[in-house]
């Protein structure tokens, strides 16, 4: 099967096999994401589904974990989804676990009982776009969900038996807000309690909204820095289970990874290391400047000097 998209799937579900069952993400508005921004959402029909499964069976795979794409499979009807999980069982018998991306509000659209007979279908896990804690934050973003929304249907799908994994996003509240919105993610985190955790830097593209409101003023993005001591932070209050985090933050290289409560104290240590060296590099950017700023004012002052020298001069010769 062609693949149209950008491949985006949890780094925890890298050894799964990828099936495309939709293009792009039918939601599409989230301000920040420029995954699906040039697509326009549709269903891959069920015979290009099936012949991508003979495709797999017949070059010898057989895949354990099937991670459905794209932005947000659990968005089809349920009946579409039905007909997909009995044709990879039919071609794959013995697959243990099928998971996907999620919204909130796909959880929303589901009934309690179509979310149980997904589990019974081998639905296992839903990676939810949380992103972060703070309800006027998500609303900015343009997210499908508030807070209390997300408690809501958290605790429906917590009832189905399917686990749920969360995305989050560092930097997402902006300049001077990475304390803040730790301690709101923390709080949301340790209520609703998710199997994993992806989190990631926030990545500015152009070619997202986001940029516009950048452009517009109306978005001062947090730096670096302050996106690290967000996840130290973060990591400081979170006192549940987490079988698999992983946090990075593609613009310095920096990667936390671990179990949680067990690789905790590491991962904060690994994340002191990184926040030392940034505030560093920070420092010696401002001294840079500062000695720029300094170097430029010596040069100011020198040519005021000497056309100060040289009106002088003109006096003297004219008297
Ligand atoms: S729901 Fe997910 S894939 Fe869709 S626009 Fe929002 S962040 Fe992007």
């Amino acid at each position: 099967m062609d693949y149209e998209g950008q491949i985006c799937r949890p780094p925890m579900e890298r050894g799964s096999y990828k099936l495309p069952v939709a293009v792009g993400c039918s939601y599409n508005q989230c301000k920040f994401c420029g995954l699906f921004k040039h697509l326009t959402y549709r269903e891959i029909s069920m015979e290009t589904v099936e012949k991508e499964l003979l495709r797999v069976q017949g070059i010898g795979g057989y895949p354990m974990r099937i991670f459905l794409g794209d932005g947000n499979p659990f968005g089809l009807p349920a009946e579409r989804l039905f007909a997909i999980l009995d044709l990879i069982h039919k071609y794959f018998p013995r697959c243990q676990q099928i998971s996907m991306d999620a919204t909130i509000t796909n959880l929303r659209e589901k009934t309690d009982r179509e979310m149980r007979e997904l589990y019974e279908h081998g639905v296992r896990e839903l990676y939810l776009g949380i992103e972060c804690g703070l309800d006027d934050v998500l609303s900015f973003m343009r997210k499908d969900h508030g807070i209390e929304e997300a408690y809501c249907q958290l605790s429906r799908l917590e009832r189905s038996g399917i686990a749920y994994s969360a995305h989050l996003m560092l930097g997402l509240a902006g300049k001077g807000r990475w304390e803040e919105n730790a301690e709101a993610t923390a709080h949301f985190i340790n209520r609703t309690r998710p199997k994993k955790i992806i989190n990631t830097s926030i990545f500015l593209s152009e070619r997202t909204p986001l940029f516009r409101e950048i452009e517009k003023g109306n978005f001062h993005p947090a730096d670096e820095l302050e996106n690290l001591r967000e996840e130290y932070r973060l990591l400081e209050l979170l006192d549940v289970e987490i079988e698999s985090y992983d946090g990075f933050h593609d613009n310095l290289e920096v990667r936390t990874r671990g179990q949680l409560p067990r690789d905790k104290e590491k991962m904060l240590h690994h994340l002191k290391e990184a926040i030392d060296r940034e505030e560093l590099r920070t420092a010696e950017k401002e001294s840079d400047k500062t000695g720029e700023r300094n170097g430029r004012k010596e040069r100011c002052r020198a040519e005021e000097g000497k056309v100060e020298e040289d009106r002088i001069e003109k006096l003297r010769k004219i008297s």
